[in-house]
């Protein structure tokens, strides 16, 4: 198959990590590709808190004036699409689309994120970043004070509780069955008024993703605004783990602190090597991954 130019650098993923490494990139006069599969993780929420300059902002609008900045520099280009394979190394890497076009360039940027794997409730994937959330700095403060569960188990739940229990004082533990907090956790948390419910839950009852009330498996129901959940997560793309690139124990891609991965030529950024999720992280991580692979170039590594 034949390639197109060779670029500096590919980046995979072109959302908020993806787009700062290439603004760094950009303005180093870099030859960036993007290629972005138009599947962030907070597509559904309707709002983003915590970025400065941005608080309140749709997920949506971020990006959008994100992309259209980096795109005023002219060494980038940005494809929409989604990348199937990778192959060679540090120098001469390939990469491929679903499309079936190829392109050539000496670095990588996997900035692919992570897909959230939605427990089998229903209702709980059409409330997921509305009102059943996984972070109080992202959303909390709009439902300070109100009626809230958390459903997570064993010591998450513990620790989750008392961090909450900042926010909110209406709060309880919902564990989905078979509770695992051990009985000095219960003991604190009943201290703060924090009732454990081990009752499965069937279905969250809610309109157009915001909570109503939570339906139990033995017929009984709870009015709730709010669901805190932690929930697995599994890599957005395989091909870093494919290459070879080392994962954590907690399946994160690992990088050292300028965001290179195990293998040389290959960087990663964003929600695919943190378990620190937030845009300001992310955006951070993209800079610093834009700026080492730059310097990497220089060096002629
Ligand atoms: C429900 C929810 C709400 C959130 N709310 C907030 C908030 O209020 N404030 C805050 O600071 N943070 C929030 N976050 C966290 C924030 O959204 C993430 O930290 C951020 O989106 C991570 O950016 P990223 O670029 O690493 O990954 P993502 O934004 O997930 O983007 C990854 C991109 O890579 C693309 N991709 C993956 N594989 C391929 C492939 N093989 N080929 C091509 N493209 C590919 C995807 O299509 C996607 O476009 C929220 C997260 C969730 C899940």
């Amino acid at each position: 198959m034949k390639t197109n130019n060779k670029y500096d650098v590919i980046i995979i993923g072109g959302s908020y990590a993806g787009l700062s490494a290439a603004m760094a990139l950009g303005r180093a006069m870099r030859h960036v590709l993007i290629i972005d599969g138009g599947r962030p993780c907070n597509w559904q929420t309707p709002h983003s808190h915590n970025f400065l300059t941005q608080d309140g902002n749709t997920p949506e609008s971020i990006a959008r004036v994100s992309k259209a900045q980096v795109m005023q520099y002219p060494t980038i280009e940005f494809i929409e699409g989604q990348v199937i394979r990778v192959e060679g190394e540090n120098d001469r890497f390939t990469v491929y689309n679903l499309e079936g076009q190829a392109f050539a360039a000496r670095k990588l940027l996997f900035a692919t994120g992570i897909k959230d794997l939605m427990p089998e409730i229903k209702g709980f994937a059409d409330c997921w970043g509305i009102s059943v959330i996984h972070c109080p700095y992202c959303h909390g403060y709009e439902y300070r004070n109100e009626q809230t569960g958390i459903l997570v188990n064993g010591d998450q739940a513990f620790e989750f509780a008392r961090l909450i229990n900042n926010w909110t004082k209406k709060l309880t533990v919902f564990t989905n069955g078979a509770s695992t907090i051990n009985e000095s956790q219960r003991e604190q948390l009943l201290q703060l008024n924090i009732n454990v419910i081990e009752t499965p839950i069937r279905e969250i009852r809610h309109i157009d993703g915001f909570l109503d009330e939570l339906l139990f498996g033995d017929g009984s129901s709870s009015k709730m605004t709010a669901l805190y959940a932690k929930i697995p997560f599994e890599q957005h793309s395989d091909i870093p783990a494919k290459l070879g690139c080392k994962m954590t124990d907690t399946g994160y891609i690992q990088t050292d602190d300028f965001q290179k991965t195990s293998i040389p030529g290959i960087y990663a950024a964003g929600d695919n090597s943190t378990m620190f999720r937030s845009l300001s992280i992310t955006v951070g991580a993209g800079t610093k991954a834009g700026a080492f692979i730059n310097h990497e170039l220089i060096a002629g590594l």
